[in-house]
């Protein structure tokens, strides 16, 4: 890569966006970016935005654009985004994707890639019902697919609190992957007809999606 990539991860709740952008981030050095995190911790701070934004994440549905993009806007300022940006969660809407083209442009830079992580629906309510993270360094566990080592210990800092959120659950997580189906997987075609779009089998291990992933950044002409 020669110059600052732009990756977006695209998929359903579930798809492992969040897990494979910290991989990425270890993996190549580029700073994560998710809008969700951005918005659960303007929730938690109490900001306008977060009062706006609450009601709306917890019942599963989108929040504006204009929220989103202020809030995506003010991170990407920050100095330590030239490294290079993994989107996790954003675009979500086709209004964004063109918002994001607009702000690319202005700074000379574009999508290096959009990556559709391709999962099959009916097996995210399981996968995003039984997550949690742990509340120091944001390492993810499932109840069932990823137990930390010594049980109510976390692996990667030795943290012993753990934290759930509050829409991974079933009846919301169905209504998240309707927003899904209905808002955002239209932009795969939209990505595909920039020539930028890559699809990767999500369904297998962890560690052969990252893998795949490795490659496509490797590969990606920037
Ligand atoms: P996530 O952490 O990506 O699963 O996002 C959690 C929730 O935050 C979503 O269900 C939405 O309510 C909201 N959200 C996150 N990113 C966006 C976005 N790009 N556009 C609109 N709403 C978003």
């Amino acid at each position: 890569m020669s110059k600052a990539a732009v990756l977006i991860l695209l998929g359903p709740p579930g798809a492992g966006k969040g897990t494979q952008a910290r991989m990425l981030e270890e993996d190549f050095g580029l700073v994560q970016l998710s809008t969700g995190d951005l918005l659960r911790a303007a929730v938690a701070a109490g900001t306008e935005a977060g009062q706006r934004a609450k009601a709306v994440m917890e019942a599963g549905q989108l929040v504006s654009d204009d929220i989103v993009l202020a809030i995506l806007q003010d991170r990407m300022a920050e100095p330590d985004t030239a490294k290079g940006i993994i989107l996790d969660g954003f675009p979500r809407t086709a209004g964004q994707a063109e918002a994001l083209d607009g702000l690319l442009a202005t700074a000379g830079q574009e999508v290096t890639a959009a990556i559709s992580l391709d999962v099959v629906d009916e097996a995210m309510v399981a996968r995003v019902s039984g997550r949690y993270t742990c509340a120091k360094c944001g390492e993810g566990y499932h109840d069932e697919f990823k137990k930390p080592a010594q049980a109510g210990t976390c692996d990667k800092c030795g943290g012993a609190d753990f934290k759930r959120r509050a829409d991974d659950n079933a009846e919301t997580v169905r209504e998240r992957l309707n927003a899904y189906h209905a808002q955002t997987a239209p932009l795969i075609a939209y990505y595909g007809e920039k020539g930028v779009l890559k699809s990767v089998d999500a369904m297998g291990p962890i560690a052969d999606i990252r893998a795949a992933l490795s490659q496509i950044v490797k590969t990606a002409s920037v």
